[in-house]
């Protein structure tokens, strides 16, 4: 017997989203999620992935995935606290702390789950957070499980974050005061302002979370945002995910020891939740020391960013302000945004159209995302597709 309020609550629901063109369909790959794709039979040039360095797809990736399938088996088996502690796990961790500059890191299942994680085991309902407006749905996520009060500050605005600093430290209704950022903000691809952050922290008494996602393996020739800063011993927690530019899955936060000491004993997906596969823990290592070896990657990236810029760019596109190789397109109307990214993908490019609520109402765009694996050939490809689509439909 199904129960009728859910079949009720899911029908209305359902329905009401399909009317207003709100329900996305999901388009399942048949291939890797490399730098060219197919969908439904069809081969795109993909520009969509977070698979910023191609590593997704990397041969040596693959190949100590499977030697570690071969020795550890599919599965770690258990909570990271029971026994699914296995040692590639622990060198996965030290290598994140070697790749962050810092005394330690812990490793958690994803991205998302770090920030279910961090904030919650430091911060409790007689705190405050100051959250910048964009910060990742992760971030808001984690801040409502820690109960503690959230004061969002205007994006990436300085004076509003000193403000809101200043009136949450005199007020003395908080024991503790924490400010979170993105480092990079994924739908412009800016980057936060985290030399006046750390100022205003300073100033007043604020510990120091950014999320660098979307800024690790591409800022700082890799190290991400807060290296690119050369703000190692400012931050007290740096979160990353292995599951974008680091090609496979699982997230971390590095910081200092007893820091990582604390969220190993009180942080509820590293006591309740499986650890990640073998595959993953040596993959992700490997796609770090290939990092810490060699630029090379990662020079390729910003080539290519810069090359897909400048040509959008010359043929009359908004690119907006990005300071990454992220690029939207930025069209406003967001039917208009819709048929866009539906006639790139019918002439074989692959851009998603991000649109209201993702993004403020009138700046719906099309989002590029050049990785280090696409060729000249591909994107020139990508580049001639939309300048014809962007004339058909008086875009530019
Ligand atoms: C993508 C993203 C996450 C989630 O990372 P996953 O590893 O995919 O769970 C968290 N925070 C930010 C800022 C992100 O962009």
């Amino acid at each position: 017997m199904s129960s009728e309020t859910l079949q009720t609550f899911l029908q209305t629901n359902l329905q009401d989203l399909k009317e207003h063109g709100l329900y996305n369909e999901i388009d399942p790959l048949e291939s890797a999620n490399g730098q060219m794709i197919t969908i439904n039979g069809k081969t795109l040039v993909n520009l969509s992935s977070n698979n910023y360095l191609g590593l997704a797809t990397d041969e040596r990736l693959k190949q100590v995935a499977k030697e570690a399938i071969e020795h550890y088996g599919v599965g770690a088996g258990a909570v990271r606290t029971i026994n699914g502690t296995l040692d590639i796990h622990l060198k996965l961790e030290q290598t994140i702390a070697k790749f962050k500059g810092t005394e330690a890191a812990i490793s958690y299942q994803s991205g998302f789950n770090c920030n279910m994680a961090a904030i919650s085991a430091v911060m409790d309902k007689n705190d405050a957070i100051l959250s910048d407006e964009l910060n990742h749905a992760s971030i808001i996520d984690g801040c409502r499980l820690s109960r503690a009060t959230v004061i969002r500050f205007n994006h990436s605005d300085m004076e509003d974050l000193r403000a809101k600093a200043k009136a949450a430290k005199e007020s003395g209704k908080y024991n503790k005061l924490m400010v979170i950022t993105d480092g990079v903000f994924s739908m412009d691809g800016d980057i936060a302002k985290l030399p006046e952050i750390i100022e205003i922290a300073e100033e007043f008494d604020l510990m120091v979370y950014v999320d660098d996602a979307h800024g690790s393996g591409v800022l700082g020739k890799g190290a991400g945002t807060v290296k690119h800063f050369g703000l190692q011993d400012k931050v007290d927690f740096q979160i990353g995910t292995l599951s974008k530019a680091i090609g496979v899955v699982g997230g971390y936060v590095a910081g200092r020891r007893d820091l990582i000491d604390w969220l190993k004993v009180r942080s509820r997906p590293f006591l309740f939740s499986t650890a990640v596969t073998p595959a993953d823990a040596v993959a992700a290592t490997k796609a770090i020391e290939l990092l810490m070896e060699s630029t090379e990657l990662n020079d390729r990236l910003w080539e290519n960013g810069d090359y897909l810029k400048k040509g959008l760019k010359s043929l009359g596109f908004n690119i907006g302000d990005s300071e990454t190789p992220i690029t939207p397109c930025i069209v406003g109307d967001e039917k208009l945004t819709q048929t866009f990214s539906k006639r790139l993908f019918e002439e074989g490019v692959y851009a998603k159209s991000i649109v209201f609520p993702t993004v403020p109402k009138g700046t719906g765009r099309v989002r590029n995302m050049p990785t280090a694996a696409h060729t000249k050939e591909m994107l020139d490809q990508a580049l001639t597709v939309y300048e014809k689509i962007g004339k058909e439909l008086g875009i530019i």
